[in-house]
């Protein structure tokens, strides 16, 4: 019998775009802990990049695109996965996106249109991917959805703007979902994670300065690396955290704790 705390179980994996992302780490952390894991893909133009990223686990790895913003490509994809499976575990939710006017500035100039595109891609694609991935994870008795946040929820950081009001809706979203989805054993959970140099975090205005305050300031007095996201997006998955639901868990050096 395998030690592996994932071994027997399958995953999707939303939000890989390259190897700095954190869908990347924490796919990596479910499949070195044995999850068989499928991978979505925004668009042709990140294709290449994920598949070479996902054949590395195998060259039978399967990659689908799924632009969230789309009912008819998350049902599209939902329906690729299930001509390879019935059954589904793991699901990570590590998808964000703002229009970068919108990330400079001030949020009171923040457009209708730039509102409603950074909600409805950042908050409520977890809300129907995880409809589409319940009727699997029901299969499977149990599952573990996973999904990132930022500080930015709940505290004003300069330049996070709609972001942070996504982000919020976000956690909300995984408090609802977890009552909704806890009788039939699925647990639903955030993780808010300190800023990382990452192809989405680039476009936020001053995030340099961002990484430079959370490291000067963080009772750690250092950065999140990637692997530390890929190994708490393990723990959740676990039955470690059987009875963690509904919650955000902070994986910020502390940041969060710090008035001053
Ligand atoms: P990233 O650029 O590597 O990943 C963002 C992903 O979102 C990309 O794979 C992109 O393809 C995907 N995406 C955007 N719009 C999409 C759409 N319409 N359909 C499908 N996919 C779409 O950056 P990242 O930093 O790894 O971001 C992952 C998550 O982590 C995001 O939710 C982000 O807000 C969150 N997060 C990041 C930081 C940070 O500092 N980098 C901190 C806390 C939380």
């Amino acid at each position: 019998m395998s030690h592996l705390p994932l071994a027997g179980k399958t995953g999707v994996i939303f939000g890989v775009a390259n190897k700095r992302s954190i869908a990347w780490a924490i796919a990596s952390a479910w499949h070195k802990a044995g999850a068989k894991l499928i991978f979505n893909y925004q668009g042709e133009r990140l294709k290449e990049n994920v598949e070479e990223l996902a054949s590395s686990f195998g060259e039978d790895t399967l990659i689908f695109p799924c632009d969230v913003s789309s009912d008819t490509e998350i049902e599209r994809f939902f329906g690729a996965v299930s001509e390879k499976t019935d059954k589904l575990d793991l699901l990570l939710h590590s998808v964000a996106f703002a229009p970068k006017e919108a990330l400079n500035g001030g949020y009171v100039e923040t457009t209708r249109q730039a509102f409603q595109t950074s909600l409805d891609i950042s908050a409520y694609s977890l809300v129907g991917l995880t409809r589409a991935a319940l009727p699997f994870m029901e299969k499977s008795g149990s599952g573990s959805i996973v999904t990132m946040s930022y500080l930015g929820a709940e505290r004003v950081v300069p330049h996070y703007n709609v972001m942070g009001v996504a982000k919020a809706a976000l956690e909300a979203s995984v408090r609802y979902l977890a009552n909704d989805l806890g009788a039939k054993k699925i647990r639903v959970n955030a993780i808010s994670a300190g800023p990382m140099n990452t192809l989405a975090a680039r476009g936020i205005g001053g995030f340099t300065d961002m990484l430079k305050h959370c490291e000067s300031r963080a009772p750690l007095r250092r950065n999140v690396e990637l692997e530390e996201l890929g190994a708490t997006g393990l723990f959740l998955a676990t039955d470690g955290a059987a009875a963690i639901t509904g919650q955000t868990l902070y994986v910020d050096s502390g940041f969060s704790v710090m008035a001053m």
